[in-house]
This record gives structure tokens, C-alpha cells and sequence, in this order.
């Protein structure tokens, strides 16, 4: 008696069949794990940048308020006036995209508001925005949309930024 080809039980996959899914699913997973492992390093690369970024001007901040403690309260006409005598010239860029900080303070009277600008960095220091430092040394990272209003202000003579201009 002859077999039905149609009646056999279906052949089992060869070895090779059944192992390219798995090769081809293992290749996925290291690659989603290795493209992963660059996002968090580059995430982290670049949280690293900015937190020193951050720093230079929290200098430029803490120096700032010493010098006006010995100035009676006054602004210094540049950054360089405040850094240089104290041997702190680096201060005066970023440190990781050297681009030279813009200073707002020059001029300006003593007893300035808090939220008045003293300094920042130009439009596009960093991949998103870039840090701006307020006269009671606090410092904020802004987008490059807020960091351009807040600069049209400055050179239209409002500092501090008017609120309403600045959201
Ligand atoms: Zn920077």
C-alpha cells in the first residue's frame, strides 16, 4: 500500500529554517540595545556639556555679586573688566561650544531686579537652546526661540525682559 504524500505528517523545519528568525531577532535586539546605548551616551554626553556650561557662568554670577559688593552695587562696563584682573579669562566663552558669552549688564544702575539679564550665550550654543544668567546669579537653559525674544528685548533696552514678551 502506497502512502499518500498529501497524508504525511508535515516535514519538520530544517535547522537552518528555524535559525535565521532567531539570528535575524537577536540581530534586532543588539541593534535597538547598541543604537540605545549611543542615545543614553550621547544624552549624557551632552547633559555633561551643559552642566560645565552651566558652571562657567555660575561663575561669572558668584563673581559678579563679589564685585559689586566692593563697588557699590555697580555693574563692570564689560565681563572682561570683572574676569580678567582675577586671572579668569576662559570664563569668558563656552566652554565646550567657544562661543564669547554676550554681556547685558554694562551700564546698567545698581540695585537691578533679579530676573535683569547679565549675561548669555548666543542662539544655537547647544543642541535646543542655551544658558542665560539673571543678576541674582541664578541660571536658566532656554530654547532658541526664547533666548531670541529674550535678545530682541535686550537690544530694544528692555532688561529686564518684559514679561509678557518673554513666555
Ligand atoms: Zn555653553
Amino acid at each position: 500500500m502506497f502512502n499518500c504524500p498529501s497524508a504525511e505528517t508535515p516535514r519538520p523545519l530544517t535547522q537552518a529554517r528555524r535559525r535565521l528568525p532567531i539570528a535575524a531577532a537577536v540581530a534586532v535586539v543588539l541593534l535597538v540595545a547598541i543604537a540605545g546605548a549611543y542615545l543614553v551616551f550621547d544624552h549624557a554626553a551632552e547633559r555633561a556639556k551643559r552642566h560645565a556650561c552651566a558652571k562657567t557662568l555660575s561663575s561669572i554670577g558668584q563673581a559678579m555679586l563679589l564685585y559689586q559688593q566692593e563697588n557699590r552695587s555697580e555693574f563692570p562696563a564689560t565681563l572682561a573688566v570683572l574676569l580678567e584682573p582675577v586671572g579668569a579669562s576662559e570664563l569668558l566663552v563656552c566652554p565646550w561650544s567657544k562661543n564669547t558669552h554676550l554681556y547685558w549688564a554694562g551700564g546698567l544702575k545698581p540695585g537691578a531686579p533679579p530676573d535683569t539679564v547679565i549675561a548669555c550665550e548666543p542662539v544655537g550654543s547647544h543642541p535646543g537652546g542655551a544658558h542665560v544668567l539673571f543678576a541674582d546669579a541664578h541660571i536658566e537653559f532656554v530654547s532658541n526661540n526664547k533666548l531670541k525674544t529674550i535678545i530682541a528685548e535686550l537690544q530694544s533696552g528692555h532688561n529686564p525682559p518684559r514679561a509678557e514678551m518673554v513666555k
